[in-house]
């Protein structure tokens, strides 16, 4: 990373990172030159901070190989950690017009209080159904979400 290069920071929750984000990870970095994937966590849940240090362990472990990725967790607002990073945008993905009403009103207020813009990705049709909720529901009763879940097997070591 230089001085002059273009960050974006993806933030979510990444319970789990799912070939959907990764997907919006792989399309934003044609947009620029850094993405940090942010896996914020509320300090106030119990093991909120352990998971999210886990969890964002185990995506590095994805983007070891690219320069351009890097994986961090962060508490509080996005638009601080985002000033913290020295980025320039919010980076989100959409999947529905449902996800645009919140995401809009979260942009709103983010560019607000900041002045940081936030860059909707519409998602790729065929992974609009893919969300963390709906993997951890079929695998709770016991279904196989290995195909969903991002993996060096379907995301890719070199992006
Ligand atoms: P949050 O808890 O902040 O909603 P998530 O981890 O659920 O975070 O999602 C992070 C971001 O990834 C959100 O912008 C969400 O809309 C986007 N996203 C989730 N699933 C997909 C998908 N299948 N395709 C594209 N974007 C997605």
């Amino acid at each position: 990373m230089t001085e002059n290069s273009k960050i974006a920071v993806f933030p979510g929750s990444f319970n789990p990172f799912t070939i959907g984000h990764a997907n919006i990870v792989e399309r934003g970095l044609k947009l620029f030159d850094h993405i940090i994937i942010a896996v914020g966590y509320n300090e106030h849940k119990p093991g909120g901070m352990d998971e999210a240090l886990k969890r964002a362990a185990s995506i590095a472990s994805l983007y070891e190989d690219n320069e351009h990725v890097s994986v961090r967790s962060f508490k509080g607002l996005t638009v601080n950690f985002c000033r913290q990073a020295g980025a320039s945008a919010i980076l989100r993905g959409l999947r529905s017009s449902s996800d645009f009403d919140y995401e809009k009103n979260m942009a709103d207020v983010n560019e607000e209080i900041s002045g940081i813009p936030t860059l909707f990705l519409p998602c790729k049709p065929e992974l609009s159904f893919v969300s963390s909720s709906m993997i951890r529901e079929l695998e709770h009763n016991g279904y196989d979400v290995s195909k969903y879940i991002a993996s060096e097997r379907n995301c890719g070591k070199k992006l």
